[in-house]
């Protein structure tokens, strides 16, 4: 299988598009590392779930919105693949986002600001560095960013903000790692259908208005973003890096 003998790490894998990375990545061959944050039950499921199809994969809790806790999901990582360097492919995915327009540029507080600069900017950043020597080389970074990185959307202002910062992290760490043919992309879905969006979803209209700005007309799901990274961790992606590749539909927002 395409992936055999390699080893993945995804954070934020227990639901949502991370679980289908997670997924995705195990079916051909790869072994997977599904870190959660309070999600135990599903990320043991999804466990099961690979292993019942013959794959292989383990659950690692930690927030990594803290450095005790990436330090602890990395350490979890090295007690199953070994010491470094083991790590083949690292997917930035954890993510949070405010409950509908809480994390606007009118209402979002100053708590629910640094808990996203926690998760969706610092996060990656320590997990990055801290993985550069656990990566063998012709390794693979995929950060998981978002359409709002590269748009005007007040009511996401601070959440787009911090995506927008994920992708400068992207073009840095694929500078410093080009060397040793790692690439590092960066993935940036529109909308999907995930517990993520379940407040806007529930809004009446919300999903027909972005099935009409999406020129494909549908709502994303998480295997569409999958299949995005799957794209960028196959070995014939070895000259790609530093890009940002949107899975959306072709939603330009
Ligand atoms: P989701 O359904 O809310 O799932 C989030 C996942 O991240 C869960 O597995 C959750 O674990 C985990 N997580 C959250 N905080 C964490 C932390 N501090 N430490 C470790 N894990 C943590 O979200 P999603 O829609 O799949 O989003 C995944 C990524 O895609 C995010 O980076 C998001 O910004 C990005 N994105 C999503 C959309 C969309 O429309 N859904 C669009 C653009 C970009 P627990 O279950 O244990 O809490």
């Amino acid at each position: 299988m395409e992936l055999s003998g390699k080893t993945a790490l995804v954070t934020g894998a227990s639901r949502g598009i991370g679980a289908a990375i997670a997924r995705r990545l195990a079916k051909v061959g790869a072994h997977v590392a599904i870190n959660y944050a309070t999600s135990k039950d599903a990320a043991e499921a999804l466990v099961a779930e690979i292993a019942e199809a013959g794959g292989r994969a383990f659950a690692v809790q930690a927030d990594v919105g803290t450095m005790t806790g990436i330090e602890a999901m990395l350490a979890g990582c090295d007690a199953i693949f070994g010491a470094a360097p083991s790590v083949d492919i690292l997917v930035n995915n954890a993510g949070i986002g405010g409950a509908g327009d809480s994390g606007s540029l009118a209402k979002c507080s100053e708590a629910l600001f640094d808990r996203m600069i926690a998760v969706n900017q610092k996060a990656p950043h320590f997990i990055t560095q801290l993985c550069l020597e656990r990566l063998r080389d012709g390794g693979r970074i995929v950060n998981i960013g978002s359409l709002g990185g590269r748009s005007a959307l007040p009511p996401f202002a601070a959440y787009a903000a911090t995506k927008r910062a994920l992708q400068s992290l992207t073009m840095s760490t694929a500078v410093v790692l080009a060397p040793r043919g790692i690439t590092c992309n960066l993935v940036a879905p529109g909308a999907v259908d995930t517990e993520f969006n379940s407040v806007l979803i529930e809004r009446p209209g919300w999903v027909e208005s972005v099935e009409k700005l999406t020129p494909m007309k549908r709502i994303g799901v998480p295997e569409d973003i999958a299949d995005a990274v799957m794209m960028l961790v196959r070995d014939d992606a070895h000259w790609v890096t530093g890009q940002i590749v949107e899975a959306s539909g072709g939603l330009f927002l």
